[in-house]
């Protein structure tokens, strides 16, 4: 070990939400903890994630939440049993931050944004001890320390537990950039590649569309493989994007077919039969808008990626129960709001615990799985943080 670097009871790498939470339980095990962020200031993901309302959890029984992590459901199964939607709930209460649950199951916090929340955490880290140093940019291992690019130049962290919470490999400007990927394989840590998740789809859109970006298709339904969506999706100039859609992208990522209801609530029959009902002469638009109260954005759709549209009103009710999507495949990575891949379950034990490394966890986005947005995200990386910070303050 080298005889310049720093002591330190614990050391976390990264300063958002998994490595704050691995911060706060080292903390409260009556360790001293040092948090090392590469960016200006801490958390600036979970920031950007308040700007459009922070989602923090999903208001629903624990199977029910596990189901939406797909392969990684087993591994996390402990963790999210542990530091769950209840527990997410309560922890955001107990920092002074009202909860309520939307229409759809989804927690926010009553300011909605994240910057309170932050506050009220940084100011009871501070008051537990924990020192966060800003500007410190991990770069690996050096002389069996932690080394650090730093304001001041290298500095070397000696710590006999660290946890890594670097984050995933989208919104790079925010801290995220996966290049520690390349530091991890180096030292023989598995990797799955990165892959975007919960991101937008290109859709070369024809000129017709254009009076109808930005506005959004509500109440219909998305399928993809195995997976299917009620959520609202956003026209924009580039494609589409939204909840709803975020929610089967990992199978169009995989080569599935999208495929769009507009009509959900009724069956093909049903559709059919109302579109036998128009008057002669009656326009297609008209009867669409009549009948079932369609959009404009929704019938430029069909209009869009049906055409020639046919006139059998069962064909056509077909269409609109299954509606293909044609796209350009998926946004890149860095537009996505999380990421696939990263460090593989092979790759760490039952505490998080680095098999190549010993002492070294990793917590966060930075394992390999993904969920929708909706609070799955944020909450698998509070409890696997948690997870991580109570395996490193047992090593301790
Ligand atoms: C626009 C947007 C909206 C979102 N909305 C929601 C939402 O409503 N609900 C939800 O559940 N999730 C949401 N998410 C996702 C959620 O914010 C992330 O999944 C979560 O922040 C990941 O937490 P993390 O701690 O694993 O990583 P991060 O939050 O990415 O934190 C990793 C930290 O590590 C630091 N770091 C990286 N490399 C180094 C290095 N070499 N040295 C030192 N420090 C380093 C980074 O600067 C960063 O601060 C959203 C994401 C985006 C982009």
């Amino acid at each position: 070990m080298s005889e310049r670097a720093e002591p330190v009871d614990a050391l976390v790498i990264g300063a958002g939400p998994a490595g704050l939470m691995a911060a706060e339980v080292l903390a409260e095990a009556g360790h001293r903890v040092v948090v090392a962020e590469g960016k200006p200031s801490p958390a600036r993901k979970l920031l950007m994630a308040g700007k459009s309302g922070l989602n923090l959890t999903r208001n629903e029984p624990l199977d029910a939440f596990l189901a939406h992590y797909g392969g990684a459901e087993a591994e996390l199964r402990p963790m999210l049993a542990a530091f769950g939607p209840e527990q997410v709930m309560h922890w955001a209460e107990g920092l002074g931050q009202g909860v309520f649950t939307g229409s759809t199951g989804r927690v926010f916090p009553e300011a909605m944004k994240a910057s309170p929340l932050l506050r009220a955490w940084l100011l009871r880290l501070g008051q537990a001890g924990v020192e966060i140093r800003t500007r410190w940019r991990w770069t690996g291992w050096e002389e069996g320390a932690v080394a650090f690019d730093t304001p001041a130049g290298r500095r070397l962290i000696a710590s006999p537990a660290t946890v890594l919470a670097l984050g995933g490999a989208s919104w790079a400007r925010l801290g995220s950039d996966g290049t520690w990927a390349a530091q991890l394989a180096a030292q023989g840590v598995p990797l799955a590649p990165f892959r975007p998740a919960n991101v937008g789809l290109i859709v070369p859109w024809s000129p017709m569309m254009e009076r109808h970006h930005g506005a959004p298709l509500k109440g219909i339904a998305l399928s993809a493989g195995a997976l299917r969506s009620r959520g609202e999706v956003v026209i924009s100039a580039r494609g589409l994007e939204g909840g709803g859609l975020y929610s089967v992208v990992a199978a169009v990522r995989d080569g599935a077919p999208l495929l769009m209801d507009l009509l959900p609530d009724i069956t093909q029959a049903q559709v059919a039969e109302r579109l036998g009902a128009a008057r002669k002469g009656e326009s297609l638009a008209n009867r669409l808008r009549k009948a079932f109260r369609l959009s404009p954005a929704a019938i430029a759709l069909i209009q869009e990626f049906g055409r020639p549209l046919p006139a059998d009103p069962l064909a056509l009710a077909g269409l609109l129960k299954h509606l293909p999507i044609r796209h350009d495949g998926l946004r890149p990575l860095d537009e996505a709001i999380s990421t696939a891949g990263g460090v593989r379950w092979d790759g760490v034990d039952a505490d998080l615990m680095l098999h190549a490394l010993p002492g070294t966890y990793v917590a966060g986005e930075m394992l390999d799985w993904e969920a929708p947005t909706g609070g799955y995200l944020l909450t698998a990386c509070f409890a696997t943080g948690r997870h991580a910070g109570h395996a490193a303050a047992r090593r301790l």
